[in-house]
């Protein structure tokens, strides 16, 4: 299995520390509000490579975490007239509602920030120790980046090239103008009591200290969105490195950026897509398949015609099945699965894969009944990929309705009646008034199915 590693800018044969098995750690969500479909592509890209890798019988340990410590969380909180982990408890429990829906599988280890207190402050002491970790007059603990030789080997910037491009305010307390909070003095909000005085953990340490507690000092796969290159996963490598003197996480993944119609998503611009707006339109594995289009690596632009279009890619597979009464008992085509397999460990190239399996239900569309058994296998990589795990007749009923499900069900009785009655005028203008509400009509063996069109 071939996979590109950002550490080193290459497409690397994947050597996992112990043999079949492969250890996983994804920054995870600061739960402060809902989650966006930036946060969906990251986690479907995610779920689908631990899925894989499962798929060719990897025992996988994967751990995602939940920051429900940080700033943005403290000032919601104060907002909503709540407290900080009652607000967090809040939007952990819609993002695991919206991850459900869109069918990402639960990591083995999920930690949060408020119940990793110690681990984290016995870190940075461990940094402190080591001379890498100062404060100054009772100020910020920080990271001493000029300690530490390799800084910005991971987003290639070297120390000069970080103090120019990076505006920080000058901080008289600290050494060197990229140097980060290991511990917060600020009891704003919540705060706990350390060796520095009562505060909170700065951001990036967290991951440090939770991967390696899960996952041990050295472990194969770290990732996360484009966006935590630099300075999260920067100065997660620093710490952990630092604090350990082993080399933590071999392999560093990210999926690339997502933008909306060729704009950067943000509140400002009022393009902020959540998860929830986008299920009422669109069936779960439709957002999926639409992901999976791209590779995880490149930039995604979100539009409503990419969603339609990974909708008729998707009718397609449901439809094949639909029509075809496929017994339950199905055969394995090796050949498929060697293809689709041979596609996703090539740095998991889902387009190709999803290619492969197009022109795959193009032949069996074409072909007689003896080789139904084939759906089989294509089953079986669909459900891989977390695809066509609905049944056919939910998926495509799916999504908001411009008219009741009982007044379809009365116009097709009204339709059939008039085709006894040879009223085809009458048929045909019922089948164009359900049209117009988005309801498609099919006949099928003396019973009419309707779906969303
Ligand atoms: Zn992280």
């Amino acid at each position: 299995m071939k996979i590109f590693n950002s550490l080193t800018g290459k497409k690397e044969t994947f050597k996992p520390k112990v043999k079949n098995q492969v250890s996983i750690y994804i920054c995870g969500l600061t739960p402060y509000d809902d989650i966006h479909i930036g946060h969906a592509r990251t986690f479907i890209n995610f779920d689908v490579i631990v899925r894989f890798f499962k798929f060719t019988k990897y025992k996988v340990n994967y751990v995602r975490n939940i920051t429900d410590v940080d700033d943005k969380i403290i000032l919601r909180a104060k907002e909503d007239g709540i407290s900080v982990l009652d607000l967090s408890k809040k939007y952990i429990e819609e993002m695991h509602h919206d991850f459900s829906s869109l069918g990402i599988e639960d990591p083995d280890q999920e930690p949060k920030v408020s119940d990793h207190i110690n681990e984290i402050i016995a870190m940075i002491k461990s940094l402190e120790d080591k001379g890498y970790a100062y404060t100054k007059n009772d100020s910020d603990v920080y990271f001493d980046v000029q300690k530490y030789d390799d800084y910005g080997s991971l987003s290639n910037r070297s120390l000069d090239q970080i103090s120019s491009s990076e505006r920080i305010i000058k901080d008289l307390n600290k050494n060197h103008e990229a140097d980060f909070v290991l511990w917060k003095t600020n009891t704003d909000g919540i705060s706990w009591p350390s060796p520095w005085g009562e505060g909170r953990p700065g951001w990036h340490i967290e991951c440090s200290a939770m991967s390696i507690k899960y996952l041990g000092e050295e472990f194969d796969i770290h990732g996360g969105g484009l966006d935590l290159k630099f300075p999260h996963h920067e100065n997660e490598i620093a710490q952990a490195k630092c604090a350990t003197q082993k080399n933590f996480a071999s392999t560093w993944m990210h999926t690339g950026p997502l933008r909306i119609e060729d704009e950067k998503m943000s509140k400002s611009l009022k393009n902020f897509i959540t998860v929830k707006e986008i299920l009422n339109k669109f069936h779960p594995e439709v957002v999926r398949l639409f992901f999976l289009l791209t590779h995880y690596r490149n930039p995604i632009s979100y539009s409503n015609d990419g969603l339609s279009n990974a909708k008729k890619i998707l009718d397609r597979f449901y439809l094949a099945f639909n029509k075809k009464n496929i017994s339950k008992e199905f055969s394995e085509d090796n050949s498929l699965i060697k293809d689709y397999e041979l596609a996703m460990k090539d740095d998991f190239n889902t387009p190709k894969a999803i290619k492969i399996l197009q022109s795959y239900i193009g032949n069996l569309e074409k072909t007689s009944d003896d080789n139904l058994n084939k759906f089989g296998s294509l089953k079986k990589i669909l459900n891989s990929l977390g695809l066509f795990k609905d049944e056919p007749e939910n998926y495509f009923k799916y999504g908001d309705l411009d008219i009741q499900e009982n007044e379809i069900e009365l116009l097709i009785n009204e339709r059939n009646r008039a085709r006894e009655n040879k009223d085809f005028g009458l048929a045909d203008d019922i089948r164009t008034k359900l049209k117009a509400k988005g309801i498609v009509l099919e006949d099928l063996e003396g019973k009419t199915v309707w779906k969303k069109s």
